[in-house]
């Protein structure tokens, strides 16, 4: 990711068009078993040409959207991981296989530091 949607969230859906990577989906379109709304990790760029990102701009809840850890290929084996568990569901393409980082890389925000992406800290703090 990326950015992560947690239990908090009240599936208001007022990220979902905020969103320039179109990467948000409502819990209805989840393709995890999950009751909220989802944003995909191999399409979220961070917002990282703007101040700050958009859907966490949007949310009124606090929590409600967290920091993951960067979608590049050094954290391939975390989304993996997290695809194979269920957390996450990355789309399949049909030439190149699942778009996992090592695949598909995308930018993040450097300035986020690791320890944070480790916590899931609220993206708003
Ligand atoms: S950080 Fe930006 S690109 Fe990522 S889900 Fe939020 S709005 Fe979309
Ligand atoms: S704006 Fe916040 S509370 Fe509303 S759907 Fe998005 S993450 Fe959930």
């Amino acid at each position: 990711m990326a950015v992560k949607i947690t239990e908090l969230c009240i599936n208001c859906d007022s990220c979902i068009d905020e969103c320039p990577a179109t990467a948000i989906v409502s819990a209805s379109d989840s393709p995890v078993n999950g009751d909220n709304t989802y944003v995909k990790p191999e399409k979220c760029i961070e917002c990282s040409d703007g101040t700050m990102p958009k859907c966490a701009d949007a949310c009124p809840t606090e929590g409600a959207i967290v920091w993951d850890m960067p979608y590049t290929a050094e954290y391939n084996a975390y989304y993996v991981a997290g695809h194979e568990s269920g957390i996450y569901n990355i789309r399949e393409h049909k030439k190149n296989g699942i778009m996992f980082p090592a695949v598909s890389p995308k930018p993040y925000r450097e300035a986020i530091s690791i320890a944070n992406r480790q916590a899931h800290t609220p993206v708003a703090e």
